[in-house]
Formats: C-alpha cells, sequence, structure tokens
C-alpha cells in the first residue's frame, strides 16, 4: 500500500473547491511516456498552475502501470526542482472499468480514480460506483463517476440527446455514490474525429466543418440540481487545425478531423466544470511536430532530434490549453 500524500501528490477537493468558487478548470492531461510527462509538468509550474495527470487503460497497457507510478513521483521531485516548492499534482486513473482496477491503483498511489461504470444499467452504476467510492475513501483518495453516454471510445454510436445526462438522475446518483465528483456528457466526445460531417455545418468562411455546440441547458440544469459540485468534461480536445494541415502536408492523412471549439470550453470552464480532459490534442501536436521535423531532416534518426521538438510543441498547446481556455494558471 503506497501513501500517495508521503509521495507529494494530492487528491482533487480542495482543487476542485478552489476551481469551482474561483471560476476556472484544472486541466486533465493524459500522459504515456516521458516528453509528455516533462511537457506537462514544464507547463504547469511555468503558469503556477495546479495539473492531474491522468493515466488511461491504454497507458497502462502501454507503458507499465509501476513505470507510471514512479513516472508521477519523479514529476512531484521534477516538479520542485524546476522551481515549484509546492506542486499540486494528481495521479488520476482514467475510466476505471472495474473495482479492481481501481484498487489496484488506490493500491500503487494514485490519488484519484475514475469510475466509468456509464455504460452499465443505472442501478449497476450506482452499486460498483459506491464499492469504489468506499474503498478510496478509506485512503483520501478522490472518485469521479460518470452519468451519460460519450460518444467516441465510450459508445460507437454517435452521441444523440438520448445520450446525455440526464439532470434528473444527477442528486439521486451523487448522494447514493458518494462520488466526489461527476463526469457528464454533453456532447463533447473521444479521439479526434468527434463528429460525422452530416453532424457538422460549413463554416463559409474558412471551408472548415464546425461541431454543432454543447448541451449547455444541460450542464446548466445539472448546475441547479447540485450547486456546486465538481462537474468533468471527457473528450475535449479541439484538434486545432493547424496540427491537422502540419500533418497532413507532411505525409499525414487525417480526414474531418474536428473537435471542440476552444470559446465553448471557455465558457464551462467558468462554470461548475472543474476539470476537463485533453487527451488527442496532445497526440496531435506531436505527431505534427515529428512529422514535420523528419520532413525537413531526413537523415536524422537520433529520436532525441525529433521528440524534443515535438516536446516543445506540447508544452506550447498546455500552456496555451491552461492559460487561454481553462484559465488555472497562477493559482499556485
Ligand atoms: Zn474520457
Amino acid at each position: 500500500m503506497v501513501d500517495y500524500k508521503k509521495i507529494g501528490l494530492v487528491n482533487t477537493r480542495e482543487m476542485f473547491r478552489k476551481a469551482v468558487s474561483g471560476g476556472y478548470a484544472i486541466p486533465a492531461f493524459n500522459f504515456n511516456n516521458m516528453e509528455q510527462m516533462q511537457a506537462i509538468i514544464q507547463a504547469a509550474v511555468e503558469t503556477k498552475s495546479p495539473v492531474i495527470l491522468q493515466v488511461s487503460k491504454g497507458a497502462r497497457d502501454y507503458a507499465n502501470p509501476t513505470l507510471l507510478r514512479y513516472m508521477a513521483e519523479g514529476a512531484v521531485e521534477y516538479a520542485k526542482e524546476l522551481g515549484c516548492p509546492n506542486p499540486q499534482i494528481v495521479l488520476h486513473l482514467d475510466h476505471g472499468d472495474s473495482f479492481e482496477t481501481c484498487k489496484s491503483c488506490i493500491d500503487m498511489g494514485f490519488s484519484s480514480v475514475m469510475y466509468d461504470g456509464s455504460a452499465l444499467p443505472y442501478e449497476e452504476n450506482i452499486r460498483i460506483s459506491r464499492q469504489v467510492v468506499e474503498y478510496a475513501h478509506k485512503y483520501d483518495v478522490t472518485v469521479e463517476c460518470e452519468l451519460g453516454v460519450l460518444a467516441g471510445v465510450e459508445d460507437e454510436v454517435a452521441s444523440e440527446v438520448s445520450h446525455y445526462t440526464k439532470p434528473e438522475e444527477v442528486i439521486d446518483f451523487a448522494t447514493r455514490t458518494g462520488c466526489d465528483s461527476l463526469a457528464i456528457s454533453i456532447g463533447t466526445s473521444h479521439g479526434a474525429y468527434k463528429f460525422k460531417p452530416e453532424q457538422c455545418t460549413v463554416d463559409p468562411a474558412t471551408g472548415r466543418l464546425l461541431p454543432p455546440p454543447l448541451a449547455f441547458d444541460v450542464l446548466e440544469a445539472v448546475e441547479q440540481k447540485l450547486p456546486g459540485f465538481p462537474i468533468v468534461l471527457h473528450g475535449s480536445s479541439s484538434v486545432p487545425q493547424d496540427e491537422v494541415d502540419t500533418i497532413n502536408a507532411n505525409g499525414g492523412a487525417l480526414k474531418a478531423a474536428v473537435g471542440i471549439p476552444e470559446e465553448q470550453l471557455r465558457k464551462a470552464a467558468k462554470s461548475a466544470v472543474c476539470k476537463i480532459n485533453i487527451d488527442s490534442d496532445s497526440r496531435l501536436a506531436m505527431t505534427a511536430a515529428i512529422r514535420k521535423h523528419l520532413a525537413e531532416h531526413p537523415d536524422h534518426f537520433d529520436p532525441r532530434q525529433y521528440l524534443k521538438p515535438a516536446r516543445e510543441s506540447m508544452k506550447r498547446m498546455y500552456i496555451h490549453k491552461i492559460v487561454n481556455v481553462l484559465g488555472s494558471n497562477d493559482k499556485l
């Protein structure tokens, strides 16, 4: 049993309380490797932002859970070395799919876990969420649960209105599970292909696809039911078109990749939304920088030559999100 507090991590409780009352959101960035981790920590330190390091099932399979856990421990020390005496870093399990997965992360030093039972029947979701919360709270680990289904990896079917979180269920769900935060579905979705072209309109000025707007009416109804309760948005990459263009100009073939406009995320961050998950934008920034570098330097073969600009590009993106979208800068 690893005590996350002994390795300098924090849970989300205080962080979310301040974010909700302060009208900003905490960045939750996924990481799978050292360069992403370095870029996230450098960005958080330079902007004086709290940060949530997220580990998904894919990351655990790719990198190994133990290595990721020690990287997060290293991240705390790295932040201090970079000049941040009291870094506010959460190590969070993204989309835990069972009680056992959540328990194993809690036991190895995660300070926060998500249990995602959103695809299960309502009562089953409550039962397992409750089980995770009871175990997690023994160790002061905070728990995010989910109600409502997102499109993308959580559901192959494109998001329909009926998949939005039902505001009439949230009081019952939050009360009976005891969860610390709630991920809701208001039209965001996972991945770089968030919407089918037929769901979008075409911007006449640029010819680019514009996604359908987020369901702010659902968010407002949830906030009325649970005033001040921390709300989480998944699938909130914006899929910057300049990164997509760079990828495609250098041998890539990303067709009709569309994300959530940053103005909408900024608006959400000012509400009870206190955690915004961003993963695909980091992948795009990394891939664009690597493709561009290798196209310009076909003789390079040392991974450091192309991973260095990739890391710098991700760092710029993280800083942009923190300062211009989430507003979590200058909070340490
Ligand atoms: Zn998610």
